[in-house]
Formats: structure tokens, sequence, C-alpha cells
């Protein structure tokens, strides 16, 4: 057990001094302003350098190409990239963290190889699952594929579909049986980003930025081959990139959160003044203000700790994911909230954007803006609070939904 926790030390020295020589310093001003493309271009270069450092893909098997981390060395990797306030693998994301689990866990052999060689030789991917009237409904899909020969003829409307316009490839949804009950009539297929008949078409945002984008598809062509799992069979598949995408990654956010959100906030808080030119932090409701959500971080840690730790006794993730996920994006929103109240009218002077694709801008304005990404994206907070009441709390189902 100690020589275990010592090597667990020698990792953690290992990430640190590998942050303090690689990690650009200043990288954050420096994308100010900076337009999509510059922004691709900075985290295509900062996921090269992961890889050359081997903690590009820490989660996948060693003879995939991934790191072959445990779920320790996974949290104090990125523990040390907070730290070191890193920038964030994003642009990768959906390529990590959702397309290459569910090809490890339902692609054949020739898919495993055909896709995940790529991926870790930084493939970008996009993830074609929301559309207009489809969301948390998930199952409501209405793009339709029909088949011709080795080929899917793939018709309808994506939204929301982040990083659409740097991907390469894209993991889909489309409704094969149009009769079935609707979670027995999907299939999951993978498309190629470059095929004919695409019009991607980027979403304007309130932060000014277009990083999602709506995706036309007409009589789009994908091959048969590139279908994971059974045909109408793509719900099973689903869950398995929903439950993937709630990985550890969330410690790397949380930890963000802490050091960088609540520390700034404190910063902040030191500096500014009321309008009479008193000190804030000697208001004592803010005094209040500040304990409450260094509290509140406090229990966010406790409980990814807890999720950490039964992840290592069950070998999975359980509703804790739930949990985490809702108590993290609130604690965010709330936070940059209160940053954006105290700081007053000058924090809404316009100014160039900061790229970062999260919130950590360190603009609070834009930061609050960005926050909602997190209590939508990836379930919104009131499906949260649904998971939460029915699977860990044994509530009754709601009325009426499947
Ligand atoms: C930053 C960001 C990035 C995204 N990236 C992608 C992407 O790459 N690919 C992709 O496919 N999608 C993506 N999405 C879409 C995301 O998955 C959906 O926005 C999300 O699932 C919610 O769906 P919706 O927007 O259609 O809202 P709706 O489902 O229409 O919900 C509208 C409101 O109704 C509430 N609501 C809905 N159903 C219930 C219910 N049963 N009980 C209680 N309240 C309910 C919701 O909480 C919400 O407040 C992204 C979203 C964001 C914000």
């Amino acid at each position: 057990m100690i020589d275990e926790l010592k090597a667990l030390d020698g990792f953690r020295d290992d990430v640190r001094s590998w942050c303090e020589q690689h990690v650009p310093p200043g990288w954050r001003e420096a994308q100010a302003g900076a337009d999509h493309r510059q922004f691709a271009e900075f985290h295509r270069w900062w996921g090269a350098e992961l890889r050359d450092g081997g903690y590009f893909a820490p989660h996948w098997p060693t003879e995939l190409g991934g790191g072959g981390f445990d779920l320790l060395q996974q949290v104090i990797l990125f523990e040390e990239l907070a730290r070191a306030d890193a920038p964030r693998n994003s642009l990768y994301q959906v390529a990590l963290y959702n397309a290459g689990p569910t090809i490890i866990h339902a692609g054949t052999d020739e898919q495993k190889a055909k896709f995940l060689p790529d991926i870790v030789q930084g493939a970008v991917w996009c993830q074609g699952f929301s559309e207009p009237n489809a969301g948390s409904d998930l199952a409501s899909i209405e793009t339709r594929a029909v088949r011709d020969g080795d080929e899917y003829v793939v018709t309808g409307q994506k939204v929301w579909t982040s990083m659409a316009l740097e991907a390469d490839w894209c993991i889909l949804l489309v409704r094969t049986d149009p009769t079935a009950p609707k979670r027995k009539g999907i299939t999951y297929l993978v498309m190629d980003m470059r095929s004919q008949g695409i019009e991607i078409r980027p979403i304007k945002q309130s932060n000014g930025q277009s990083e999602f984008c709506e995706t036309f598809l007409d009589e789009v062509r994908v091959p048969v081959a590139y279908r994971l799992g059974a045909e109408n069979d793509g719900w099973g598949v689903t869950n398995s990139t929903l439950a993937s995408e709630r990985g550890v990654v969330i410690v790397e956010l949380a930890e963000r959160l802490r050091r960088n959100g609540l520390g700034a906030f404190i910063d902040a808080v030191r500096t500014w003044t009321d309008e009479a030119g008193r000190p804030m932090s000697s208001d004592a409701g803010v005094r209040d203000l500040v304990a409450r959500r260094h509290a509140e971080t406090a229990v966010l840690r406790q409980l990814l700790l807890t999720m950490v730790t039964n992840i290592v006794r069950r070998g999975g993730v359980g509703n804790e994911a739930s949990i985490v996920k809702l108590v993290y994006s609130e604690l965010l929103q709330g936070l940059m909230n209160d940053a954006t109240s105290l700081q007053g009218l000058s924090g809404q002077i316009e100014r160039p954007p900061v790229m970062s694709a999260g919130w950590e801008t360190g603009d609070w304005m834009y930061d609050y803006l960005n926050s909602f990404a997190w209590t939508i994206g990836g379930g919104t907070s009131e499906i949260m609070r649904n998971i939460i009441g029915e699977r860990a709390l044994g509530l009754p189902r709601e009325p009426g939904v499947a």
C-alpha cells in the first residue's frame, strides 16, 4: 500500500514538472479575441503537446495508444492540469470521451482498427444527437436513414452540434424504423463530415462565439460498415456514449472551479469597492456570500471524492455522476452570477470575447454567459433532478414520460 502511494506521489511529481515545462504562460490572454479557426489551431497544438507527453488519452488502454492510467492516476492528472491552469483538451472531448469509448465498447474489430488510431492521432469528432424536436427527449429524433444496398441515405437536421466546423467525423443518431416504438427504431452511425450533402450553419451564441452549429443532412450516404451495433438497436449504444461522457473529466472541471473560479472570485472581492468607495470585503452580506460559495465548493469536492471512491469499489459510474454534474453546474452558474452582480455595470462593457470552450475566460460576464453551457449541455439541471429523484431516491417516474 505504501509503495502504491509512493508511486502515485511520483506520478504527481512527473505531471507537475511536465506542466511546468509545457503549459504556455499567458496562453489565456493570448487567446483573447481569437476567432474560431485560431482557437482550433491553438487547441490542435495543445492536443499535440499532450500527445507527446503521453497525456492525450489518459483513460484509454496502452495497446490502443492511450495512457493506460488507472482511475487515481487520471484524477491526479486532472488535478495537476487544473493546478497549472493548463488549457482544457476540449477540441477532442467528443473523440476521446464519447466516440472513442463507444467504439471500444460497441465497435467491430474492423471499426476499432479504422477509427481508434485516428482519434489518438488527433481526428476531431462531433456528436449529431440533438434535433430541433429532440433534446432532453432524445429518443424522439426524426432524422431518417433509409438503407440502399451497402449504404444508408440520411436526411434530416441536427442542432447544437459542437465543433461541427472542425470535425472530421460525427457520431450520428438516425431513425431507421419510424413504425417501431421510438427507442426501438434508432440506429447509431459514424458519418464522415466531408460527405456530400452536409451543410453546416454556425449558431451565433450569446458570448459572441459560434462553437456549435445547425447541421443539415440532405441524402448523405453513410456506409453500412460504419454502423455501431445492430440496425434499430442504437438506443443501447447511445446509453454507453452518454454514460462515458460524464466520466472523470468532471474532476478537472470541479478542480478548476475551486482553484480558478472561487480563487479568482475571492481575489476580486478583495479589490472591489461599493458605490461609496467602501471595500466590498467589509460588507457582511458579501462576506456571507463568499463563505457560502466556499462551503459549497468544499461540498462539491467531497461529492467528487465519494464518486471516485464508488467507481473504484464498483468499477463503474453510478447516480453520483448526475449529482456531481448538477451541483457543479449550478454552483458554477451561481458563482459567476454573484461575481457579475458584485462587479456591477463596469463588467458589462463589451470586450473581445475570450475563447476557452468553457467558462474560464477570466471575464465574469462571459463566464456567466458560458455557464449556461453546463446547466443545459450533457443533460439539463431539470433532467439531472429527474434522474436523481427516480434512480437515487426511488421516487415514482414522472407521469407521461417514457
Ligand atoms: C454548450 C452546449 C453544447 C452542446 N453540444 C451538443 C452536441 O455537440 N451534440 C448534440 O447532439 N447536442 C449538443 N447539445 C444539446 C444538448 O444536449 C441539449 O441542449 C440538451 O439535451 C437539452 O435539450 P434541448 O435544448 O432540446 O431542450 P429541451 O429538451 O427542449 O428542454 C427545454 C426545457 O424543458 C426542460 N425539460 C425538458 N424535459 C423535461 C422533463 N422531462 N422534466 C423536467 N424538465 C424538462 C429542460 O430542462 C429545459 O429547461 C449542446 C448543448 C449545449 C448547451
